[in-house]
């Protein structure tokens, strides 16, 4: 299975919501949306961002927390419901990604594409936001780059069903209108507002995440890639947009770093954490935040350093697994 397998859905995962949110403006036009369907809209988002950044990022393709089963389970269907992908084919790419960022073979860099100008730059932007969807020829092999994910029965079968779920989150929020307003026209606007208008939305976020994440936005942290921390975008996000952070500390479970870094995927993390529901939480102490954000590293007997310019990816020893992005 790889990302030719449902070339055709993600196309039409992509631009159905489109017809679906011109569908609701006009709708919204004609005062046909209540607070049921924004009730649905906003728990449906919650639900597949939450599944994105908890699930497929943080849980799956980082290991940055340990996990139950089920929760597991959860998590990962959740992600499926944003209809970004299965879930083998999103941390393949993923890991790809944090192995070569912004260099020959990241599936989304928006620095590949070499036309001078401001074309090459809009060229460039298109491709990592949504362009490199449509690339038939652009595979990341779940085997290679996450053989610990392709041997786990659960994973491995809740990809499998990608279409089914994905389907399954545009009725759920349909049963949502129904449920508080009784009508079929609760029914429908509800999936309408919590499925299509959902997906675009959530699904815009996350590319924004690898467009502008590594575009446009501050830099705290020195590191071989042109990852940005875009403080707007933090919030819709669910915490992912401190996309510096991250690259900087890919297996850190909290991408927000500082007080104001507002990262709701990290509050969430905490609670499963504080319930008994996560464990081995992967946190990144201050003092090494804070050398590394200063450019020192550690060097014999832990003395601080300033830190070596890093090595070219190429010469960098290639693992396969999660402990490629650690
Ligand atoms: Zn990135
Ligand atoms: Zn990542």
């Amino acid at each position: 299975m790889d990302g030719r397998d449902h070339y055709g859905f993600i196309l039409a995962s992509s631009l159905l919501p489109l017809v679906g949110v011109v569908a609701a403006i006009v709708l919204l036009w004609n005062k046909y949306v209540g607070p049921s369907d924004l009730i649905a809209l906003a728990i449906m988002y919650s639900i597949a961002i939450l599944g994105i950044s908890a699930g497929y990022h943080r849980l799956l393709t980082h290991r940055s927390f340990g996990t139950s089963r089920p929760i597991k389970i959860l998590l990962t269907v959740a992600g499926t419901i944003a209809g970004q992908g299965p879930a083998l084919i999103w941390c393949a790419h993923h890991r790809r990604h944090h192995r070569v960022a912004d260099k020959p073979g990241d599936p989304h860099s928006p620095y590949l594409e070499h036309a001078p100008g401001i074309r090459g730059a809009l060229r460039g932007l298109w491709h990592s936001h949504l362009g490199w969807l449509f690339d038939k020829d652009l595979t990341s092999d779940p085997i290679r780059y996450c053989p610990d994910l392709a041997r786990d029965k659960d994973v491995r079968f809740i990809s499998l069903h990608f279409v089914e779920i994905v389907i399954a989150g545009i009725v759920l929020p349909g049963l949502i209108g129904l449920a508080l307003t009784q009508t079929w026209q609760g029914f429908l606007t509800g999936a309408l507002w919590g499925g299509l208008v959902r997906i675009f939305l959530a699904n815009h976020v996350t590319y924004a995440v690898n467009s502008i994440g590594h575009y446009y936005g501050r830099r705290r942290f020195e590191t071989p890639d042109e990852s940005r921390n875009v403080a707007w975008l933090a919030l819709p996000s669910f915490g992912e947009a401190w996309h510096n952070n991250h690259h900087a500390f890919p297996k850190a479970a909290f991408h927000g770093m500082r007080w104001w870094e507002v990262d709701l995927t990290a509050v969430f993390i905490r609670a499963l954490e504080v319930t008994g529901l996560a464990w081995d939480v992967v946190r990144i102490p201050n003092d090494r935040i804070e050398a590394r954000a200063a450019g020192l590293a550690r060097v014999g007997g832990g003395r601080l350093a300033p830190a070596a310019p890093p090595k070219p990816l190429a010469e960098q020893p290639q693992r396969d697994g999660a402990a490629d992005v650690e």
